[in-house]
């Protein structure tokens, strides 16, 4: 429920990030394009309003525009030239004297639209008298085409936001799905962990509370509780050096130490030991070595997973049966195999034995000393060496491991 609330919490902290950021490109985005336009719309009016030369008379009539001619009151002299238009909405236009050479923006009747510029003339070439050309030009089309284009603006910016919102719920969902599943299993891990931890730790301390209790007692006849003591140290010290690898590689500080090695001579190196053992067990163990090469490896790590997968195949096989480790070479890829004839993996389990404490049958693996986490540090060194480890049946019976690197 907790972790519910803090994903749903997470996922709408990104949503409110990304429709900030898109609000805020937008923006930007949108005030650009509309100065652009504006800029590109306006100038053409204005050059036609600045380019007039008020000491020529005017030789080319532009359309567009209303020429105003006034006196120095600022009285229209021109009304007949400019026909009904003067009559129907110039009439109430009011005439700034002091506005001269600039272009400005003005409102006639309320309705319409015009931009403009004055300018000082000569009326009169014999008296010397003075007045104003006042230009107006209808910008009503242009002001419709900025209207239309703020609301292009503003729909097209919505929809992109809405579409950025959903797009980053799904990528923010996508992202944190791996964040959940790792936390998940780290949830699990440290569980079990402190769960593998208490067992030893509570058998200890029991076992010399009881001993405390009879301190005139000889060793001899308590050395089953010591026995199991010692056993329970050991358990505990092996938990502890396999967490602290996990732990290592899980935090990339593991660095193998690779270096061109005779793997076949490593591997009968270290299944040497072996083999007196399990003859001992009256297990059969065999060697069919035959890669023959020098590879890059980190040697101690290789001893360990053959180590781990030994331990194993030795562990889960039964009297007369065999255990078969082998090289090859294949692709120019090493393959290492250790097949044996024992109990076999169900393929249920087959899919979860790479997991940390994954155990077919867990109070079995610990009589046997079994922490099951042999085969996850096997996964991790195998993955640091960026090769693959599977599991299959072997034939007729048991157990294959084929590792490839
Ligand atoms: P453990 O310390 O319990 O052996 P591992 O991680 O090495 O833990 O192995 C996990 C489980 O996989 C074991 O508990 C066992 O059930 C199963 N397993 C591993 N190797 C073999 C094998 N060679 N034959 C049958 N089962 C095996």
């Amino acid at each position: 429920m907790q972790e519910q609330k803090l994903i749903n919490e997470q996922l709408i902290k990104n949503m409110l990030w990304t429709f900030l950021v898109f609000a805020f490109i937008l923006v930007i985005f949108d005030l650009m394009i509309y100065n652009q336009v504006k800029n590109v719309l306006y100038t053409e009016i204005d050059t036609q309003l600045t380019s007039i030369n008020v000491n020529k008379p005017i030789s080319k009539i532009n359309p567009r525009m209303i020429y105003i001619l006034r006196d120095s009151q600022g009285n229209v002299t021109n009304k007949s030239s400019i026909g009904r238009i003067y009559e129907e909405y110039l009439v109430t236009l009011n005439f700034d004297k002091t506005i001269v050479d600039k272009i400005y923006n003005i409102n006639i009747s309320n309705e319409y639209a015009y931009r403009g510029i004055t300018y000082n003339v000569l009326t009169n070439v014999f008296t010397g008298q003075t007045g104003y050309l006042q230009l107006l030009v209808n910008v009503d089309g242009e002001i419709q085409t900025l209207k239309n284009l703020s609301t292009m603006l503003f729909l097209a910016s919505i929809i992109i936001i809405v579409i950025s919102i959903i797009a980053s719920y799904i990528l923010s969902r996508r992202t944190l799905k791996p964040i959940i599943e790792s936390w998940h299993k780290q949830t699990e891990f440290v569980q079990n962990a402190s769960h593998e931890l208490r067992t030893p730790i509570t058998i200890i301390q029991v076992k010399q509370q009881l001993l405390l209790q009879e301190p005139d007692s000889k060793i001899i006849d308590k050395s089953e509780d010591i026995n199991l003591v010692i056993k329970e140290s050991r358990r505990l010290t092996k938990l502890i050096k396999e967490l602290m690898m996990l732990a290592t590689a899980d935090s990339n500080q593991l660095i193998l130490k690779k270096d061109m090695v005779n793997v076949d001579q490593i591997i009968s190196d270290v299944v040497a030991p072996y083999v007196d053992f399990a003859s001992i067990e009256n297990k059969e163990l065999k060697l069919d070595l035959n890669f023959g090469k020098e590879y890059n490896l980190d040697r101690d790590k290789i001893s360990e997973l053959l180590i781990i997968l030994l331990d194993n195949a030795i562990k889960y096989t039964s009297n007369n049966e065999s255990i078969l480790v082998k090289t090859y070479s294949k692709d120019n890829r090493l393959y290492i195999e250790v097949n044996d004839t024992g109990i076999g993996i169900s393929d249920e389990n087959k899919k979860h034995i790479f997991e940390r404490f994954y155990r077919e049958d867990k109070a079995r693996s610990r009589e046997t000393g079994g922490t099951g986490l042999g085969l996850s540090i096997a996964y991790t060194i195998v993955k640091l060496h960026g090769g693959t480890i599977k599991v299959l049946n072997n034939q007729p019976k048991g157990t294959s491991f084929v590792i490839k690197i």
